[in-house]
């Protein structure tokens, strides 16, 4: 088993029960998060591209996006960056907010801003800096990086260089953030993140959370999972809690024995075992983007393959499917289930008084599912409130309605 799920097993039965166990009996607010809800709700979206007229119509305030680094290699200002100022500059322009997530351990990496040293460490906080500084006047918060603990964005570091990595950058802009919200997120429970974060909580306006209840892991996910998240979270920091990701996949269905054996004779075997003794060969033969994905993610170790592609929440992507158990009940995966999901879920989660906010996930359906690069996976292209051609699905009425609820109030 990979390191990383370990450890979210061990911190999560170390915090999780007891959390939720406190959560009973303490207040369901505090003078933080009354302040926060008295000054906005926050109703937002991830990853527009300024149809303005339609993140008006769904009542959207907020948009959350990711800020390109800002540095080339010699240390000049980055094209993407400066493209990112101008953009968000119009956002705030046409009356919507950035919530504005930092960039990667890997961005910083590139250009030698690593924490596991002292110079690293003055780097990263400089960059970090830079970035307020130059967007402070458009944004109205900041995500420091993005879901620390899914190995995708964490590696190369361990939980600690990684909660290092957003403590200093939180640290940094504490003192300088003004009006401006700052805060982390993760995925899930993340008990181990949230264990390291505890010093550093006390920098935070906010702790996010990323909710994606009936869409991954294969087994019945009811949708009252979402309160047992959010209590937990509240009661172990005590802290404003933003939901910064959540969302439900709307389309995908299981692939037969068949269309699954179909798809592994493309890559060069007839079943999961015969893929067993010919892991590099299966690798090899995976459409480019995947196999780097893997490669990656193994650290360039064949011995890794295996797991990672059949035991992993990889697999759904190697077959393009969605388990037929992998759903909130009453929601299916279809544009009309993720409609319901909306109409309940608002309820569910403005009712809590220490909740200050909600991103939806996402705006638009994608051409490629930026983990496989497939164009048919279902996993990551089917989240938008509207479709590949900015049509609205119903999901985006839905929003639309319980955003003008949540603003009415
Ligand atoms: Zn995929």
């Amino acid at each position: 088993m990979e390191q990383f799920v370990k450890d979210q097993i061990k911190y999560g039965l170390k915090y999780l029960p007891s959390n939720l166990f406190k959560s009973l009996f303490i207040k369901k607010s505090s003078d933080e998060t009354e302040k926060f809800r008295n000054r906005e709700f926050i109703c937002g979206i991830c990853h527009a591209h300024e149809e303005y007229d339609l993140l008006h119509g769904a009542n959207v305030k907020w948009l959350r996006s990711d800020v390109n680094f800002p540095f080339n290699e010699d240390g000049s200002v980055s094209l993407p960056f400066i493209h990112y100022k101008e953009t968000i500059k119009r956002y705030s322009e046409n009356g919507i907010k950035v919530m504005a997530v930092t960039p990667y351990p890997q961005d910083y990496l590139r250009y030698g801003a690593d924490v596991r040293t002292p110079e690293g460490e003055k780097k990263v906080v400089e960059v970090t800096k830079f970035i307020f500084n130059e967007l402070k006047d458009y944004v109205g918060g900041f995500q420091i990086t993005n879901e620390m603990g899914m190995p995708r964005f964490t590696i190369p570091f361990t939980m600690d260089e990684a909660a290092k990595f957003i403590g200093i950058q939180l640290e940094a802009l504490y003192p300088i953030r003004g009006d401006v919200l700052i805060g982390y997120n993760c995925a899930g429970p993340a008990a181990d993140l949230h264990a390291r974060m505890l010093p550093y909580l006390k920098y935070c306006d906010y702790v996010g959370i990323d909710i994606y209840i009936g869409c991954f892991g294969a087994m019945y996910q009811p949708m009252w999972l979402y309160n047992v998240l959010l209590n937990y979270l509240w009661a172990m920091t005590r802290k404003p809690i933003l939901i910064q990701e959540f969302g439900y996949i709307s389309g995908g269905y299981p692939k037969t024995k068949e269309e699954k054996k179909a798809i592994l004779r493309q890559y060069g075997v007839e079943s999961e075992k015969d893929a067993m003794t010919k892991m590099d060969v299966f690798v090899e033969n995976l459409p480019e983007y995947f196999r780097n994905h893997v490669k990656h993610l193994a650290h360039n170790d064949p011995s890794r393959y295996y797991d990672l592609l059949f035991k992993s929440d990889l697999k759904d992507h190697l077959y393009c499917e969605l388990p037929a158990v992998q759903k909130i009940p009453f929601c299916d995966h279809t544009p009309e289930g993720q409609a319901r999901f909306y109409d309940k879920i608002f309820k569910r989660i403005f009712k809590k008084k220490f909740v200050c906010g909600a991103i939806v996930y996402m705006f638009d359906d994608t051409s490629r599912c930026y983990i496989c690069g497939q164009s048919d996976c279902p996993i990551e292209t089917k989240w938008g409130i509207v479709d590949r051609d900015k049509n609205p699905k119903p999901a985006y009425y839905s929003v639309k309605k319980a955003f003008a609820e949540i603003q009415g109030q």
